[in-house]
């Protein structure tokens, strides 16, 4: 957990011009963050960072990503929108998609986007799509399914995930792109999410490294840059430690040296999609305690709900709250902390010791900035929170507006209704 970078009376001040709730991002950790990111990764020949656009799709954000040399990930026409408002083009586009209709292929193609294929049924799909050239640059998704021995157990359960293409189809897939005359390949994998211990991408880019050879000798084929994926955890939890970067960027490239050198590869791009360490420690849900109620439990109810924030509810994660103004008092209260939604996940946090509430109070949840306003919803007729950004200097500005009921009302046309019998 970072320590949110306003003071209290700033924050108090900061809600006059800015009702709660809002979300609130801080411009300099999110650049030192991603410079950290990039110096790990700087003992490689090259390296690329593509922000996971969908952790936090908001143009301004893109744009000072894209001033620190970051990429974009995307996998929907939104995505590819927002990353050429945002001057991320070309190459600095990786689409990894899936599921994906043939005029989105066609979009990523026009702004010059790495394609990253996630079937091998997607090479005539694609070629179709393109009106019957295949572009010069093709990426394939690995789905390394049930793994042998010398696999790692911490990699979940691949063969149950209905991502990307296996062992055979890989080799088969490079096989025939070369024959369409494709002429850069590169070869892509994720098989984590939110995960903290660093031997994990150490022994995935073992598995990607160990393919990339494979692919050399069976499809006679060059991988110029492999895509570890996103996955990269953040501690949520007190106690937890964020991944050491430096740690992983140095094992990587000791496989590296003994895998990828000797084979005539070097220099391969090391490439990360990553969201959730770049932006989420870094951006932050700031509501107000409006109610408590004293039941069989005790209740502080906010003015924020799972609407902004929906990854408590939906899977249980844990963010941290903290009271402001009150980092000091005793931890002797203990609450869930809840929205308005009528579901009884609702809640930001539970049985969760902390400082007495009261009304009024300004409640900060933490490590918000990454698949937070993004996975909002409007179920129940919750309009969702806008978005500021702290910037550099210290001034605040409004990067997303709150929704309006006029948002919410936006796809019915109520004038129907007057000539509309029931
Ligand atoms: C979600 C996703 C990411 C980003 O994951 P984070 O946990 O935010 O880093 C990257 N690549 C793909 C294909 C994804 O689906």
């Amino acid at each position: 957990m970072n320590t949110f970078p306003l003071t209290h009376d700033q924050l108090v001040e900061l809600t006059k011009k800015y009702p709660t709730p809002f979300y609130i991002y801080d411009e300099k950790g999110i650049r030192d963050n991603m410079k950290y990111f990039k110096g790990a990764f700087s003992i490689f020949p090259k390296f690329r960072e593509y922000f996971a656009v969908k952790a936090l799709p908001n143009p301004y954000i893109l744009k000072i990503l894209e001033s620190e040399d970051c990429g974009a990930d995307c996998s929907s026409l939104p995505e590819l929108i927002l990353s050429e408002k945002s001057s991320i083009t070309g190459h600095r586009i990786m689409f990894t998609s899936n599921d994906t209709p043939a005029h989105e292929f066609q979009t990523a193609e026009k702004l010059g986007a790495i394609i990253n294929l996630d079937d091998i049924t997607h090479i005539p799909f694609l070629k179709d799509a393109l009106g019957g050239k295949m572009p010069d640059t093709i990426c394939f998704r690995y789905n390394p399914g049930p793994l042998k021995e010398g696999g790692n157990a911490i990699i979940g359960k691949p063969e149950e995930a209905k991502y990307g293409l296996t062992r055979e189809q890989m080799i088969e897939g490079y096989k025939i792109c070369k024959a369409e005359g494709v002429k850069h390949f590169g070869l892509h994998t994720m098989v984590a999410s939110n995960e903290l211990n660093p031997d994990f991408f150490v022994d995935t880019a073992k598995i990607v490294f160990e393919l990339v050879l494979e692919v050399q000798k069976e499809a006679g084929v060059n991988i110029e840059f492999v895509d570890l994926g996103g996955g990269v955890g953040i501690p949520y939890r007190p106690g937890q430690k964020k991944v050491d970067l430096d740690y992983v960027a140095k094992n990587i490239r000791k496989l590296y040296d003994e895998m990828i050198v000797p084979a005539g590869l070097d220099p391969m791009e090391i490439c990360f999609e990553c969201g959730r360490p770049i932006t989420g420690p870094y951006g932050w849900l700031v509501t107000k305690a409006i109610h408590q109620k004293h039941i069989y439990r005790e209740y502080i109810g906010c003015d924020a709900s799972m609407a902004d924030l929906m990854r408590p509810g939906m899977y249980g994660a844990y963010h941290e709250v903290q009271v402001s103004g009150k980092e000091n008092l005793p931890k002797d209260h203990v609450y869930d902390v809840t929205g308005s939604l009528c579901e009884n996940c609702d809640k930001f946090a539970v049985q969760r010791e902390l400082p007495k509430i009261d009304d009024g109070d300004l409640l900060i949840i933490h490590d918000a900035g990454a698949h937070g306003r993004s996975m909002g919803f409007n179920y129940n007729g919750k309009l969702r929170a806008g978005e500021l950004l702290l910037r550099t200097d210290g001034s605040v500005m409004q990067i997303r507006r709150p929704e309006t009921i006029d948002d919410y009302f936006a796809t019915l046309d109520f004038s129907g209704l007057d000539g509309f019998k029931a």
